[in-house]
């Protein structure tokens, strides 16, 4: 059996790491078979994590964190969680291939998923002009016409990138303002390429076999128009991912994992949550790492108070006092 297994190779999944491996813990990283390195695997230049003054591709910058972590002995799988028993003493993981793993302390750090808009056509039209991701399809869009739904930073970071390939880039917010940081939206308003459209809401994509267009529904009046494009990016925020502990870690009204206070001490014993999946507000690479830390050092805590007592980690249902909510 094994001392920790860390869920998530974004910045929290990969910085817990590298502490617990160099806490000779030798963590076992499940880094996911599609979305090793999280989210910064589909960007491009970082320019806010410090350190790099000249900024870092995304890739990049978790290739490195991922070989941090290996240095120092953490064990990545490429797989997929499919179960999770968190209850006893001994955390079961159960992956995609068959294999379990077990664990006295475990690291939760899924990250969020990018958010959908909820429309007829979105589900239906992805991969034909829908997309959630500007590197992974902007090339597709050269010389055509396209838009991007959202007004924060996800957005005026998408719609800037994609004026390499696009000729035309409709921003599509649904308030008269702006969430993104100035620095995003001025790059943004600079570009001649990138329109604005305000109080405005997508509310049906339009095509068959493609996209040709969007049905747009104002916001203020609740009047509607159609707009022609090709290609519509979705980039309106992220939802914590939480599938596989819904019904046994307590969440938060957000939908985030409930830690308590500062730690990141979860409602079960032993199960420690870091990064995105915890965290409602801040949701940056570096508070991420950060949060990954904490993590490490609090499983490190946990597991060096069980051998001191020499005992079994307590269960779930023998702890008082869990949070109502
Ligand atoms: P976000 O800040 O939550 O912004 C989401 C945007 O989508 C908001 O403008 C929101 O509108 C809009 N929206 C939400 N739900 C919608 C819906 N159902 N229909 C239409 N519009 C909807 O998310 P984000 O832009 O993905 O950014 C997430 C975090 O990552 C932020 O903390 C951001 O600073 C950070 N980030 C940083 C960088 C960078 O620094 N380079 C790049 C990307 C992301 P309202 O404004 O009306 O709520």
């Amino acid at each position: 059996m094994r001392q920790l297994i860390i869920i998530g190779s974004g910045p929290a999944g990969y910085t817990a790491a590298i502490y617990a491996a160099r806490a000779n813990l030798k963590p076992l990283v499940v880094a996911s078979s599609v979305e090793a390195g999280g989210e910064l695997m589909n960007t491009t230049e970082v320019e806010n994590f410090p350190g790099f003054p000249e900024g870092v591709q995304g890739p990049d910058l978790m290739t490195k964190m991922q070989e941090q972590a290996e240095r120092f002995g953490a064990e990545v799988v490429y797989d997929d969680v499919t179960a999770l028993d968190l209850a006893g003493s001994v955390k079961r993981v159960t992956l995609g291939s068959g294999r379990v793993e077990e664990a006295d302390a475990l690291i939760f750090a899924t990250g969020s998923a990018y958010r959908k808009i909820g429309i007829a056509g979105e589900e239906r039209l992805s991969g034909r002009g829908v997309s959630w991701c500007a590197t992974c399809d902007g090339f597709f869009f050269r010389e055509r016409t396209i838009a991007v739904v959202g007004g924060g930073d996800s957005a005026m970071e998408e719609a800037t990138f994609l004026t390499r390939f696009a000729s035309k880039i409709y921003v599509i917010h649904r308030r008269d303002e702006l969430r993104a940081s100035k620095i995003m939206q001025e790059r943004a308003f600079a570009n001649d390429k990138i329109e604005f459209v305000w109080n405005s809401a997508v509310t049906d994509i339009l095509g068959e076999d493609a996209v040709t267009g969007v049905q747009l529904t104002s916001t203020v009046d609740g009047s509607t128009r159609e707009l022609e494009l090709q290609g519509l990016f979705v980039a309106i925020g992220n939802d914590p991912r939480t599938h596989l502990v819904h019904d046994q870690l307590e969440l938060t009204a957000e939908g985030t994992i409930w830690v308590d206070g500062r730690s990141s001490r979860t409602s079960v014993p032993g199960v420690f949550a870091a990064g995105d999946v915890i965290d409602p507000t801040y949701r940056q690479a570096v508070t991420a790492a950060a949060s990954g830390t904490v993590a490490a050092l609090d499983a490190e805590h946990f597991l060096a108070a069980l051998d001191e007592a020499g005992t079994p980690a307590p269960d779930a249902d023998q702890i008082e006092g869990l949070p109502v909510l």
